[in-house]
């Protein structure tokens, strides 16, 4: 028996079942995924978790790749935020990054015998078979990772009717897609830029308009489709078009971990866990634990979490500077902001969090109409500190007086923007203390 180690570039990936290991020719990675697939086949029928026995490997125990993880556990908190895209060469770790998550997911309340998870909590909400319904009993369920595969068909997408069934029985029943099946669980989709555009673009569109119907032979029915959306790539096996990039509200690029220290910890975990998934599952879990008990705190939070004039000010002056194209990254930088804070528990934005969540946005967006590459990381956060210092000298540009001021103030309650100044006042914390000394 043979056991070769692990290649170079295998050990980053953290992922032993990603990495090349070889038992008399017969890829242990092959196996496993064999075993998974058959157990998911078994277990699907019970509607059990087959991680009880296929350990991922934990969250917690991912070395690096903070702005990765911060950006996704701020997308599992919010899904309002709209998903992430990740970029990386292989052997980066994104895959298993993504599906690490798991370890950490909360548990989802969902009506009982739903085919889409919907929230009883939310009657506006409900797929059209809940809504037929009186009353509603609910059970929970894990929230999970829902993987697209790369052959996706729309019909496997969107959902469709059970053939086999109407011709048999003449019944129709519904054959439950993959955006329904991702309703509030996240939805991984790995090399997205190897998928036909139209999946794509149905994707996207879904995931915006936060709702699916299936129409076939005469047949409708509209759920919900909530999810996080995960995509990633590696750019050496081909581009996404810039209108598809723009559409992913969050990117991150993916590095190999340079450091050795670092290089040689991640082996030894890799190794660890490839013994005995198990125990290296125990090892983690009270961390796990703590980020699963973080996130619904910062669920909770998250309404709460208020964004101040000055602070959406520097927001979009810097993306004016930056020559984004459209607002959509304004909103999601304030989105992301928000949520940040969230994670670390604050009620309060701090400006550590608008840079993080600006350079998580515009990363990889088109500017100046398309005649402008992306912005660099530096350049970013050159822009932001740069607008935080003339707020804070008072250079800052006075804002515009809108002939709709009362109405302004309605909007203002209803998206968390703090009354950090009476009407009167300027956007600059300076002056606004000079008219308070005067008075
Ligand atoms: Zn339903």
């Amino acid at each position: 028996m043979s056991l070769h180690a692990f290649q170079e570039n295998d050990a980053l990936t953290m992922h032993p079942s990603d990495a090349c290991i070889v038992l008399d020719g017969i890829s242990l990675f092959a196996i496993h995924k064999i075993v998974r697939y058959i157990l998911n086949c078994i277990f699907k029928r019970f509607d059990q978790d087959i991680d009880v026995f296929m350990r991922n490997y934990p969250f917690s125990a991912i070395i690096g790749q903070e702005k990765f993880k911060t950006a996704y556990l701020a997308n599992i908190v919010n899904p309002d935020i709209g998903g992430l895209l990740v970029t990386g060469v292989k052997g980066t770790g994104k895959s298993t990054i993504v599906r690490s998550v798991e370890s950490i997911l909360p548990e989802l309340t969902v009506v009982k015998e739903c085919l889409f998870n919907c929230d009883p909590g939310t009657r506006e909400k409900l797929c059209t078979f809940c809504m037929e319904k009186n009353i509603l009993e609910t059970t929970s369920k894990q929230m999970k990772i829902v993987n697209l595969p790369l052959s996706c068909s729309e019909d496997r997408l969107i959902g469709s009717i059970e053939i086999e069934r109407l011709l048999k029985e003449g019944k129709k029943q519904i054959q439950v897609g993959v955006l329904g099946e991702a309703n509030r669980n996240i939805l991984y989709i790995d090399e997205v830029n190897l998928l036909p555009d139209h999946i794509v673009d149905d994707i996207l569109d879904a995931a915006a308009l936060h709702w699916n119907t299936v129409e076939r032979e005469g047949f409708s029915i509209s759920h919900p489709a909530e999810f996080v959306l995960v995509g990633s790539m590696n750019p050496e096996e081909g581009e996404l078009r810039p209108q598809i990039l723009d559409r992913f509200p969050l990117s991150v690029h993916v590095n190999s971990i340079m450091n050795a220290e670092l290089r040689i910890e991640i082996v030894k975990r890799n190794i660890v866990f490839s013994k005995n998934p198990e125990a290296f599952y125990e090892l983690f879990k009270e961390e796990d634990d703590v980020l699963r008990q973080s996130i619904s705190n910062a669920r909770e939070i998250l309404p709460d979490v208020v964004i101040s004039p000055s602070h959406l000010r520097v927001i979009s002056t810097s993306c004016s500077d930056l020559k984004v194209d459209g607002q959509r990254p304004d909103i999601i930088i304030v989105k992301t902001s928000q949520t940040i804070a969230a994670l670390d528990g604050r009620k309060t934005i701090r400006e550590e969090d608008i840079v993080l969540s600006g350079i998580l946005t515009m990363m990889h967006r088109t500017r100046d109409g398309g005649l402008l590459e992306p912005p660099r990381e530096d350049e970013i956060i050159k822009t932001f500190k740069r607008n935080f210092k003339e707020l804070q000298s008072g250079s800052f540009e006075q804002p515009v007086k809108f002939s709709i001021n009362s109405i302004n103030k309605k909007v203002d309650n209803f998206i968390q923007i703090s009354s950090e100044f009476d009407d009167d006042d300027t956007s600059n914390p300076i002056e606004r203390k000079k008219n308070k000394n005067l008075t």
